[in-house]
């Protein structure tokens, strides 16, 4: 049962009690009462009977004064003795209404009195008519001292009726008391009980008032705790999003870790940190972000120096008196409060680090879920920047394609004509190419063709630029530099080229030539279409010339034929 149920039902226990200890003092003094009439009305029928006892004695009084005086007027205690039994006779009948036994003591008791009247009438009668002797005959019979006698039993008996009656009534009325007494008493400890009752429950509801409200406090300090909680992690989620959106939309390295260094800092106001990741000779680590007042020279060292890379997993440092501490990061100052070293995974390979100072546990989570943002983002531009390169680059030669040729080129003639600096555009045409792969088959050409590659990046300058131009033909690119220094290049590759011995299958191909066509920037041609022109008119004289040759654009060249393919 609740304790509210159990106060309400002590309250209404309490209301049952305290009207019985008001009612029961009234019902038992009227229970007492009752017995108490009683009590007084057999007192009064004694004493009534008492008198009937005295009056019936007056009247043999009377009755013996006139026999012996023989005066009229000692008859008068007899007549005033008969009026006065009469009396009480009929106040004990009124009295003993209902009282059968009393009723039947009456009863017998009347007759014999009436006899005695009869008796003593008789008696008087001879007296006045026959003188004293005869009434004392009469009286010496002794039938009036047999009625008396009768009389006085009857009424005893009566008394000793009543008597007997007023011990019971007595006792009765004492037993009553005694009674009414007892249980005030058992109502009154009933009464304490329950007020002990009501006084425990009141207080247990009010202590379970209390708890209540103190639990209900805490419940509300949990929830906008909890709520505050979710406020937060709702920002770092957006945080993270945002950042992952910025992360997708880069296409430098540059730019994608200063926006991890910017959002690093709004996650973690009070942590400073860095971001290492991998050199591409993957033997060191190396910072590419940091955030806060984190120091640059913390940013270099080798893999096994950090455990969170070993381990692969993060490593969080609470206590740096008996933590683990990463061997990159020992003796510095920035990590007296601890960190946290949490390693960037891409495709099951470790990327980099990240790396956290001060950290608290619960920001593990956060640090972690960055960490992985941020692998993403790194590792998807990776992809895209060597999709991008691949896209750009020649897959048999491993020089840059055509694509690339046409975005560089663009750029460089813009250039040098900012500077108003010269760049020599270089088409040149394996000759005769066809008959490798007529003779030896597709893949001797392509063995020819990457051997050519190799030459030309062997002959050309860091600066100049040597694509795929197509099929077998390729583009040189090379800016400042002057008219002869372009020429003697060409000529050193083409007879480099020439003194080639490509074998294949064991077999050798033999000699490889080449034709070159210059055009040069910006005297043949200001734009790049222009100029590749010029430089493939070149190259068409150069076959025409009989191949094997440089053959520098002249503007004569115009309107001939067109180039081969
Ligand atoms: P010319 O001296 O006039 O340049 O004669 P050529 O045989 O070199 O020129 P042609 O245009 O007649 O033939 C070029 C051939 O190069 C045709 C084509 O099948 C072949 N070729 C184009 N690309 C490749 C390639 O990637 N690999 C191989 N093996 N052959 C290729
Ligand atoms: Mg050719
Ligand atoms: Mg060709």
């Amino acid at each position: 049962m609740r304790t509210s149920t159990r106060l309400q039902a002590g309250f209404v226990l309490a209301l049952v009690m305290l009207s019985l200890s008001l009612l029961l003092p009234m019902f038992g003094a009227r229970w007492v009462e009752e017995t108490q009439r009683h009590y007084e009305h057999a007192g009064n029928l004694i004493e009534r009977s008492e008198l009937l006892r005295a009056a019936l004695v007056d009247g043999e009084t009377g009755q013996r004064g006139f026999v012996l005086s023989g005066r009229e007027d000692f008859l008068s205690p007899l007549y005033q003795g008969f009026a006065e039994v009469d009396k009480l006779m009929h106040e004990l009948h009124a009295a003993a209404e209902n009282d059968p036994e009393m009723l039947d003591d009456l009863k017998a008791l009347k007759p014999v009195i009436a006899e005695q009247r009869r008796y003593f009438d008789s008696v008087i009668r001879l007296r006045r008519d026959q003188g004293l002797r005869a009434a004392s005959d009469l009286i010496t019979q002794g039938k009036g001292k047999q009625l008396m006698d009768d009389l006085r039993a009857r009424v005893g008996e009566m008394q000793a009726l009543h008597e007997a009656r007023i011990l019971l009534l007595e006792q009765r009325r004492e037993w009553q008391q005694q009674m009414v007494m007892v249980l005030l008493v058992v109502i009154g400890l009933l009464d304490l009980i329950v007020i002990g009752l009501l006084f425990h429950f009141t207080f247990r509801i009010l202590k379970e008032g209390r708890a209540a409200r103190h639990s209900l406090r805490s419940l509300s300090e949990q929830l906008s705790s909890g709520m505050q909680r979710v406020e937060l992690r709702n920002r770092e989620i957006s945080l993270l999003s945002r950042m992952a959106g910025a992360l997708h939309s880069v296409n430098r390295f540059d730019e994608c870790y200063s926006i991890i260094g910017r959002f690093a800092g709004q996650l973690f106001p009070c942590n400073a940190g860095s971001l290492t990741l991998y050199h591409p000779s993957r033997d060191v680590l190396e910072g590419v972000a940091h955030w806060g007042d984190w120091p640059e020279e913390l940013d270099l060292f080798e893999p096994h120096a950090c455990w969170a890379i070993r381990r692969g997993q993060s490593h969080q440092v609470l206590d740096t008196g008996k933590d683990l501490l990463c061997p990159h990061l020992q003796g510095s100052a920035m990590v007296e409060s601890g960190y946290v070293c949490v390693p960037l995974m891409a495709q099951g390979e470790p990327l980099g680090v990240l790396t956290l100072n001060g950290l608290q546990a619960p920001d593990l989570e956060l640090a972690e879920a960055f960490a992985e943002q941020i692998s993403l983002g790194v590792s998807n531009l990776s992809l895209r920047d060597s999709l991008r390169q691949q896209s750009l680059m020649d897959a048999l030669t491993g020089l840059h394609n055509r694509r690339f040729l046409d975005e560089t080129l663009r750029r460089e003639l813009l250039r040098a004509a900012r500077k108003q600096s010269s760049v020599a555009v270089v088409l040149l045409d394996v000759d005769h190419f066809k008959r490798f792969n007529d003779t030896f088959g597709h893949e001797a050409g392509d063995l020819v063709l990457r051997h050519l590659a190799l030459e030309m990046k062997r002959n050309v300058r860091t600066s100049d630029l040597a694509c795929r131009y197509g099929g077998e033909e390729f583009c040189l690119v090379m800016p400042e530099i002057s008219r002869e220094d372009a020429i003697e290049r060409c000529e050193s590759l083409r007879l480099s080229v020439s003194r080639l011995q490509v074998r294949y299958g064991g077999q050798p191909l033999g000699p490889i030539n080449i034709s070159l066509g210059l055009a040069w920037f910006p005297q043949d041609g200001e734009q790049m279409d222009a100029l590749l022109h010029a430089a493939d008119l070149a190259l068409y004289q150069a076959k025409r010339g009989g191949r094997n040759r440089l053959c520098v654009y002249r503007p004569e060249m115009d309107g001939a034929e067109e180039a081969p393919g």
